[in-house]
């Protein structure tokens, strides 16, 4: 039977494709405060400013593509039964082949009912005020806003818990209940975490640090992890 690998992944892995982080420009994202473009109070503020933000985000998104740590993470699946939880709203893990990918906030490529999180459309343009979702509502990005509840965590949890292999990349650990996953992980299991900055490491016992960017530290970690079956 195959190993089992979870990984979870944030912002720094797709910072190589282009997409910035939030550290990179100084708590904002994208220049924008963070409770202006991704909470719900800042869509009842300002509803235009919060699809114009998704709206660049998701063109931008459309224009970039996945980087060497996606590719090399979707190899990974040649010997491992592999599943991808990421913090990230982008779809690069997908197009670099990872085929169980878990996304704890939503996707920029999906649209949703303001009434109903569950009536969920493919979205690949700008969604406009007016645009209705098939309830009849205004649709909304399908992003999961800070304040909102995370449903997926129900599904990362056991991934974390069952697995032989643990990989954190790229992410500074700050946003919950995303951050907490780490603490599910068994002790036994072998561990990683790859940053090229000093990130605060977690409390989590026999973790080791790559400290590398992500195109080279996962590249080197799956090259290994490859070869060790
Ligand atoms: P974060 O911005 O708080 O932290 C990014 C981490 O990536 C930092 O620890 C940084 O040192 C590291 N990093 C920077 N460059 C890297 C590289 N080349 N390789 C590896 N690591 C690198 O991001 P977060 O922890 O994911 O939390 C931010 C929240 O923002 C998430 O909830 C996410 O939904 C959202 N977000 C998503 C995207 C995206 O979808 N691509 C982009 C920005 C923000």
């Amino acid at each position: 039977m195959k190993k089992k690998i979870a990984v979870l992944t944030g912002a720094g892995i797709s910072a190589e494709s282009g997409i910035k982080t939030f550290r990179d420009s100084g708590g904002l994202w994208e220049e924008h405060r963070i409770e202006d473009v991704a909470s719900p109070e800042g869509w009842r503020r300002n509803p235009q400013l919060v699809l114009d933000f998704y709206n660049q985000r998701r063109r931008q998104l459309l224009q970039v593509a996945p980087n060497r740590a996606h590719y090399a993470l979707a190899e990974l699946e040649s010997k491992y039964s592999v599943t991808i939880i990421t913090q990230n709203v982008d779809d690069l893990h997908e197009r670099a082949g990872s085929t169980q990918v878990i996304h704890l906030h939503g996707e920029l490529l999906k649209a949703r009912s303001v009434l109903n999180e569950h009536c969920i459309v493919p979205c690949h343009s700008d969604i406009k005020l007016g645009d209705k979702a098939p309830d009849g509502a205004q649709l909304r990005p399908h992003i999961v806003w800070f304040g909102e509840a995370v449903p997926e965590i129900e599904n990362a949890i056991p991934k974390v818990r069952e697995a032989d292999i643990f990989i954190i990349i790229g992410t500074s650990l700050v946003v919950y209940p995303a951050a907490g996953l780490v603490n599910y992980a068994r002790y036994e299991a072998r561990k990683w975490l790859i940053d090229p900055n000093d990130t605060p490491m977690p409390l989590v016992p026999n973790l080791r640090f790559i400290q590398q960017k992500a195109t080279v530290g996962v590249d080197m970690l799956v090259k290994q992890l490859l070869a060790d079956v």
